[in-house]
């Protein structure tokens, strides 16, 4: 503090005394002070009529309208604006060790379904699962019925409310807790089998507003490229 007043007064100081030939010392503003002791007066800044105030033309630079945010409610997170995120990321660093796609299957488990309404990466027990995209925790619970550890990350995609469910993650690996903002890349927790899996595995699912679940793989395919 004493350092900014000490520059705001000796930035103040007239060009004259700066340069003044009389032996005047002109750097005691530098002196240390105590702090709580010195109360400056507001310093006034002069300008001469000459000075030129430079303006930025209209027609100089183009202005794109960003989307407004989407207010999520998160369950006893309240309600948290998401703003518009650019980045798009894999969940998974070996996002490529794809075990199963979007669409219907051959149900792998007597309880599962044969309409497979996510897609499963296969990086390995233990590895760290990460939000798609920015956004806001909605759903973190140890006890997501067959989704086992499950946690839901609401994005802005272009505007567009975009869900990512993550499954499945091991017991006691959930790095985040509902209406946290997260951004694209950050752990949310860690590949596991918990819930209704026949292995280690992240199983992801996405949705829109409408709650129907796409193929999450061609989505996110398209924007990471
Ligand atoms: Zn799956």
């Amino acid at each position: 503090m004493s350092f900014v007043a000490a520059m705001m007064l000796a930035t103040s100081v007239p060009a004259l005394a700066v340069t003044a030939t009389d032996g005047t010392e002109t750097a005691s503003v530098y002196a240390p002070v105590a702090e709580d002791t010195v109360s400056y007066e507001p310093q006034a800044l002069e300008v001469s009529e000459e000075a030129e105030i430079s303006t930025l033309a209209a027609e100089a630079y183009d202005v794109e309208a960003a989307p407004p945010p989407i207010v999520v409610e998160a369950p006893s997170g309240g309600s948290v604006s998401i703003a518009e995120g650019d980045a798009i990321v894999w969940p998974v660093v070996s996002w490529e060790k794809r075990a199963s796609g979007f669409g219907p299957r051959s149900a792998p488990c007597g309880g599962c379904s044969t309409f497979h309404d996510g897609i499963d990466f296969n990086p390995g027990d233990g590895t760290p699962v990460m939000s798609i995209a920015d956004g806001v925790v909605v759903l973190a619970t140890e006890n997501g019925g067959g989704l086992g550890v499950n946690v839901e990350v609401q994005h802005n995609i272009g505007g567009e409310l975009i869900t990512s469910s993550y499954a499945h993650m091991q017991y006691g690996s959930i790095a985040v807790s509902v209406g946290e903002r997260v951004t694209a890349g950050q752990q949310l927790g860690l590949v596991g089998t918990t819930g209704q899996s026949t292995g280690p595995h992240l199983h992801l699912e996405m949705f829109g507003g409408d709650g129907v679940r796409f193929d999450g793989f061609a989505w996110l395919s398209e924007r990471i490229g």
